[in-house]
């Protein structure tokens, strides 16, 4: 199996490369931040919570996206792998993804970290809440919260993901197709 956590900030661009990635290597694709938003959109109680959170750029509590995670490796027990899109964001999260795909007797095979300085971030992601009207992106107090936690309590695992081997770092500055055919290059030659 091919197992990616695909790592950067918000508005580092891994929506945009998970899309190229799924199709070219056979993935199914878990984005926690997408997987929230659909229950948002269906109002149900996880929904309701995780808004709170996610209106003001907070991290929702590990167990809600540790469930959300485990449930979808359940439901695609023959997949060739998965790229994990938003997740893990914290050390309990990424502790908690080795296990349970150890039970699936997998592992992460690598983390494709994505780097895009704050200005850069700040300015796609106002762009995007004008196109996409994701409320997280229009205020620019919720997008440097965003951007706190990420350097915060998000960060740290690329030393999680170093210390076994697996940290690739790529520039996220350029053109979509760049950027692709570098994250292309590095898992052929894994
Ligand atoms: P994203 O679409 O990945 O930018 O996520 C949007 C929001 O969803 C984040 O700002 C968090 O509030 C929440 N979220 C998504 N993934 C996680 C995660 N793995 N852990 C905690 N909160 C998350």
């Amino acid at each position: 199996m091919l197992n990616i956590v695909l790592f950067g900030p918000p508005g580092a661009g891994k929506g945009t490369q998970a899309d190229f990635l799924i199709k070219n290597y056979n993935l199914i694709h878990l984005s926690t931040g997408d997987i929230l938003r659909s229950e948002i959109k269906e109002g149900t109680t996880l929904g309701l919570e995780a808004k709170k959170l996610m209106d003001n750029g907070l991290l929702v509590p590990d167990d809600v996206v540790i469930g959300m995670i485990k449930s979808q490796l359940e439901k695609n027990p023959t997949s060739n792998g998965f790229i994990f899109d938003g997740f893990p964001r914290t050390q309990k999260q990424a502790k908690e993804l080795d296990k349970l795909l150890n039970q699936k007797s997998t592992s992460i095979s690598v983390m494709l970290s994505l780097t895009v300085d704050d200005q850069e971030l700040i300015k796609r992601l106002l762009k995007r809440g004008i196109d996409s009207g994701r409320a997280d992106d229009q205020n620019e107090n919720i997008i440097t919260n965003r951007i706190n936690e990420y350097n915060i309590k998000t960060t740290p695992l690329k030393d999680y993901y170093r210390l076994q081997n697996k940290l690739h770092e790529i520039n996220g500055i350029g053109s979509v197709s760049e950027i692709a055919n570098k994250l292309n290059q590095i898992i052929d030659n894994l």
